[in-house]
């Protein structure tokens, strides 16, 4: 038997989630982070929970997106109650803007399509949104406001899902890189770190959009796509708005201190975590057609990270190839912060030999293929 039931590799929000999930259930758990926990694309998140903003049509992605939402209220309570961390969620929904009529029709479409499957989702005219938001420009043709949506800070939730692990009991140890993972047959026997090896029953990889490395260890390619996206925060000295606003190419999510997140580039294939000039010109200059008064407002800084994404669109959720005891949940993309509660449920559920049939559809091997094809 092994000194441990799990190791997780990567400390982003979803290899934390995934280890509270697990001490909940009373598993030993060690999350291996090369640098500090969300330090990459978790803490670049305006961590905005969009289950309705994103939701094209019915299918299980909308369907995981609606659950995991869900879930925030009462963990928000109990992160709290077990860490003293505020994960900041804001519930005070999100306006979709349109700028031309076309858009506007097809965010009413969008909205009766939300309806008919229970959802809350109104359209308001130009004057309706700006007799509540009157700092929204007056040239928008109006937007689709969807109360349910709200947000949390990412950089907190993050820190609350590795401290609540931690005290469940968890093994959290930064400053860890995974060289390799050593296999025998259909197993996956030890991680090799530069900090030793760490043998456990289960294996998790949760190494975000770096998962690709890892993969290719087993001689297997798992198409994981870089997509690398820039954020401001600006003080607004002037403008005053209470609801995310989101827009073609631009959104401005009001956080619980007053400042202002002006969100996000999306480049494919990007590794860089810097950020351009270019991003800062583009960002600032939709926020302020926006927001006209956001001219006047300080900027406080910029960032950049990369968002694990997949070529279907679909995270990779699931028990991996033909290893028994090897399991992956990357790619969540745009929703990685609102996936991640559901995420590490349902890996913790899939490790204690539960049907997980929800996730099912994200299963890695949709996409899986033999590494020697990729050369
Ligand atoms: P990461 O946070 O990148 O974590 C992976 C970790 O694995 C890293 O810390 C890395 O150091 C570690 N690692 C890698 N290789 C190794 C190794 N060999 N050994 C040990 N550790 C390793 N999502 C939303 O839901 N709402 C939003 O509003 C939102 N906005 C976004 C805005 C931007 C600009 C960006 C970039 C992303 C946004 N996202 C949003 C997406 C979300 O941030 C991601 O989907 C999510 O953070 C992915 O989490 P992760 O844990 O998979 O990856």
């Amino acid at each position: 038997m092994h000194e441990r039931d799990v190791v997780i590799i990567g400390g982003g929000v979803i290899g934390c989630s995934i280890a509270y999930y697990l001490a909940k259930r009373g598993a030993r758990v060690t999350v291996l982070e090369r640098d500090l926990f969300g330090s990459h694309a978790s803490s670049a998140a305006a961590g905005i929970l969009g289950a309705q903003l994103e939701m094209d049509g019915p299918g299980p992605l909308s369907e995981l997106c609606l659950k995991s939402r869900s879930m925030f209220p009462d963990l928000a309570s109990e992160l709290y109650r077990l860490t003293g961390i505020d994960i900041e969620l804001i519930r005070a929904g999100i306006m979709h803007i349109a700028w031309t009529p076309e858009e506007a029709e097809m965010l009413r479409h969008r909205g009766a399509l939300q309806r008919s499957r229970g959802e809350v989702a109104d359209w308001w005219d130009r004057d309706r949104v700006r007799s509540l938001e009157p700092a929204v420009s007056d040239q928008i043709e109006g937007a689709l406001y969807i109360p349910r949506d709200s947000h949390v800070s990412p950089a907190r939730l993050t820190r609350a899902f590795s401290f609540a692990a931690e005290l469940l009991g968890a093994e959290m140890i930064e400053r860890c890189e995974v060289t390799s993972l050593r296999i025998e047959k259909d197993r996956v026997e030890g991680v090799e770190s530069d900090r030793g090896t760490f043998r456990a029953e289960h294996v998790v990889l949760a190494a975000g959009a770096w998962t690709v490395t890892l993969a290719k260890q087993l001689g297997v390619h798992l198409p994981v796509v870089p997509m690398k996206g820039e954020s401001l925060a600006v003080f607004p000295r002037r403008a005053r708005f209470e609801r995310t606003l989101f827009a073609e190419g631009c959104y401005l999510v009001p956080k619980a201190d007053g400042k202002v997140i002006v969100g996000a580039t999306e480049r494919g294939g990007d590794f860089t975590e810097w950020v351009t000039t270019d991003a800062i010109r583009c960002l600032t200059s939709k926020a302020v057609r926006l927001v006209p008064d956001l001219a006047e407002s300080t900027f406080i800084r910029a960032w950049a990270s990369v968002r694990p994404s997949s070529p279907d669109g679909l995270p990779y959720v699931g028990r991996m190839g033909h290893y028994r005891n090897l399991f992956v949940a990357t790619s969540h993309f745009r929703n990685g912060i609102l996936l991640s509660p559901i995420t590490g449920q349902r890996i913790a559920d899939l490790i204690a030999g539960e049907e997980v049939p929800d996730i099912e559809p994200f299963s890695p091997n949709r996409l899986l293929s033999d590494d020697s094809s990729q050369q």
